[in-house]
């Protein structure tokens, strides 16, 4: 007996009532157009939804998602996806987002092989593998994890930026930026991980993605920026607190929070 699925349709038509009840133009004016000024490159991880992240409107984000948001140059998914939102909707941030405890990350991370989906890892594979010492010298296997999320976000910012479609919006002189960020699941928040590029010569200044296995990074939320700005308007001499003075109560080092 075939399913329907009778309870996703109802769901759809509450949500679509809801909407034009808050809106009453809202599908009319979406129906028009969709001049969004975002494309966002994730993972297909269910738990993320860039609309629900953002906290943003249909219209309003063009997306593409993949396991573990990888960029490969031969995709013609991601390539026509590129394609359009450069070409026709003319979006001028580009932003791959990353997720702490993604599972295609961690598969990369295993000796198991011979999946589809190895394939798929394989430049996240070979990156983890070239680097093991450095990963090996890391405090712990969730600090291992987490960093290889965090470079896996600057490796594909940086394959993004060498596509000749980036390229070649970059030549014509479009305002074209591209961001690299991180969402935790644990606290629904977003980081940005860098790097930013903005042109040719921005991405050819970048150090090589084989650096980033090397440095420690500590990317903060938005939240946590927020605070340690308070606290150092706060300082009593007036001035900014020094980088390396004391943290903010609740964000020293050791404390989960990102
Ligand atoms: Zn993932």
């Amino acid at each position: 007996m075939t399913e329907t699925l009778d309870h996703l349709f109802d769901r759809n038509v509450n949500w679509a009532h809801r909407k034009a009840a808050e809106d009453p133009t809202f599908f009319r004016r979406l129906a028009e157009q969709q001049a969004p000024d975002y494309l966002w490159i994730g993972c297909s991880d269910s738990r993320i939804t860039a609309n629900d992240v953002l906290g943003l409107d249909p219209g309003e984000v063009f997306v593409h998602r993949n396991i573990a948001n990888i960029v490969h140059t031969s995709d013609m998914n991601i390539l026509a996806v590129l394609e359009f939102a450069i070409e026709v909707l003319r979006v001028r941030h580009i932003i791959v987002t990353g997720h702490y405890g993604c599972g295609g990350v961690r598969r990369a991370m295993v000796e198991e092989r011979g999946a589809l989906v190895d394939h798929w890892l394989q430049p996240l594979s070979m990156y983890y593998r070239k680097h093991r010492a450095a990963f090996g010298a890391m405090a712990g296997d969730v600090q291992r994890f987490d960093r290889l999320c965090e470079i896996n976000v600057e490796m594909q910012v940086r394959r993004v930026a060498a596509t000749p479609l980036v390229e070649n919006a970059w030549a014509r002189g479009a305002a074209l930026h591209l961001h690299g960020w991180i969402y935790g699941l644990h606290d629904g928040l977003l980081r940005d991980v860098g790097p930013h590029v903005s042109s040719v010569a921005d991405r050819d200044a970048l150090p090589t993605v084989d650096s980033c296995a090397h440095e420690a990074t500590e990317p903060a939320s938005a939240v946590r920026r927020h605070a340690a700005e308070a606290f150092s308007a706060s300082a009593p001499d007036g001035t900014d607190a020094p980088c390396c003075g004391p943290s903010p109560p609740g964000f020293g080092p050791g404390t989960p929070q990102r």
